[in-house]
């Protein structure tokens, strides 16, 4: 079911969206060779729980973690560890949540560690732009397909490609809510847009092909052949004239 947010919904979104997007402003300042995702795990716990929240993600279906820490060839759901330490040229995506009141903000970035190649830098970049060629779309009335189908489209354009298995949700009082929100799709198809809808918009885009595989703790998700992915992603209020963002 798809819920519509009440006024008094969406000021209790916005207050946990604004935590979600000063976390990950919080985590880019520790990013640097030589720090574990363990490290960057706590900095975001600790940061979330001092604005009054609770990690969104820690303990979700068992999840061990306040962040997903995912560099390189993996796509999303990595675990922080103090194993995974981060090397000069990495990409490193983040992708955390808060939730205050009640009410979750979601939200990713992909950051370069230290100096990274053109080609990582233009992977991260084309993902970010993805996202808001898609959101350009949104507003009361369009259709999701509309906003699939752009990001889509860019992505593409680009040489890259979008992941099928993962995509977007609905998101409030639950983490992950109807609608699914596919980063590919056809215009003109899925469900109506309304205001008051709040979506977790997520384009996860592999260098090479779309196609991803679990490793064997049952979280990690890799790209199969081994190509680099990054991961851009806000949770957003659809409005009568467009949308908001509210994780930034
Ligand atoms: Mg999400």
């Amino acid at each position: 079911m798809i819920t519509i947010k009440s006024s008094k919904e969406i000021e209790k979104m916005r207050a946990a969206g604004k935590i979600t997007g000063d976390a990950l402003r919080e985590i880019e300042k520790h990013i640097k060779p030589g720090v574990s995702t363990a490290e960057l795990d706590k900095i975001a716990y600790n940061f979330i729980i001092s604005k009054g929240a609770t990690p969104s993600f820690l303990h979700y279906n068992g999840f061990p973690g306040s962040i997903c820490a995912s560099p390189n060839d993996w796509v999303v759901h990595g675990i922080p560890s103090k194993d995974v330490v981060l090397a000069e040229g990495d990409i490193i995506s983040i992708d955390m949540g808060a939730c205050k009141d009640g009410y979750h903000g979601d939200a990713a970035r992909t950051y370069a560690v230290g100096k990274i190649s053109d080609e990582a830098q233009k992977l991260i970049d084309v993902t970010k732009q993805s996202f808001f060629e898609g959101i350009k779309q949104v507003v009361h009335g369009a259709k999701l397909g509309d906003v699939s189908a752009a990001i889509q489209e860019y992505v593409e354009m680009n040489g890259y490609s979008v992941v099928r298995d993962l995509v977007g949700h609905g998101i409030g009082k639950n983490l992950h809510e109807d609608p699914n929100v596919p980063n590919f799709g056809h215009k003109g198809k899925g469900v109506k847009l309304a205001q008051g809808m709040t979506l977790a918009i997520e384009p996860m885009v592999n260098a090479g092909e779309y196609d991803v595989c679990v490793l064997e703790d049952d979280w990690t998700v890799v790209t199969e052949d081994g190509s680099l992915s990054a991961h851009y992603e806000n949770t957003i209020l659809v409005t009568k004239d467009g949308c908001e963002i509210l994780t930034l």
